[in-house]
């Protein structure tokens, strides 16, 4: 018997676009170039891709739509924010609030590269379902985001989780560029 997802990570689309404005010193550690903040907001961005519900910049930001805003707000989705980008544009940034526990000393993940000015690892390489720690106990219809970012310098990016409740919601909702894979149980996908 096949067995069920316990939850499933919530993916989406690069959009081809940098969120951060490379010219603000600030925001990058001068030794690593990994990000310093995730609290900056540049009111003159707009995506490459203007289509995608909820997409990826390659530095790590995820970008909602209006429909994926309304979505989230018609399905009551606790633990999320969408930051307006500025009062003309058509995106909001998407912050999920809400952590999952990865294990990222476990095999299948490589941190590499620990920066002492920033004090975090310049690269956190391969993402792994059975590393995640504590699914049982998460909420049905919550939606959290790793403790740990994943990639290499300015790129590094949580991975979001949601429940099997949202994530059959999200589904039905069909939000453009946005993709649920399934987490099984450690003990029932070695693969995994
Ligand atoms: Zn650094």
């Amino acid at each position: 018997m096949k067995p069920k997802p316990i939850a499933y990570c919530f993916e989406e689309h690069d959009n081809n676009s940098i969120f951060l404005p490379k010219d603000v010193a600030r925001l990058f550690c001068p030794r690593c170039g990994s990000k310093l903040t995730r609290d900056f907001i540049d009111p003159t961005f707009v995506p490459t891709k203007k289509t995608l519900d909820l997409s990826a910049t390659l530095d790590g930001f995820a970008i909602a739509s209006l429909r994926c805003k309304e979505t989230f707000e018609a399905l009551k989705v606790g633990g999320v924010r969408f930051r307006p980008i500025s009062e003309a544009s058509k995106f909001w940034l998407f912050e999920v609030l809400q952590v999952v526990k990865y294990d990222a000393d476990r095999p299948g993940t490589r941190k590499e590269g620990f920066c002492s000015a920033c004090n975090q690892f310049v690269s956190v390489i391969g993402f792994k379902h059975s590393n995640l720690q504590g699914l049982a106990a998460l909420d049905s219809d919550g939606i959290y985001r790793t403790d740990v970012e994943f990639a290499s310098g300015h790129e590094k990016a949580p991975v979001f989780i949601v429940g099997t409740g949202l994530a059959e919601k999200l589904r039905s909702a069909k939000l453009k560029g946005t993709y649920l894979d399934p987490i099984y149980p450690v003990d029932s996908a070695p693969s995994r």
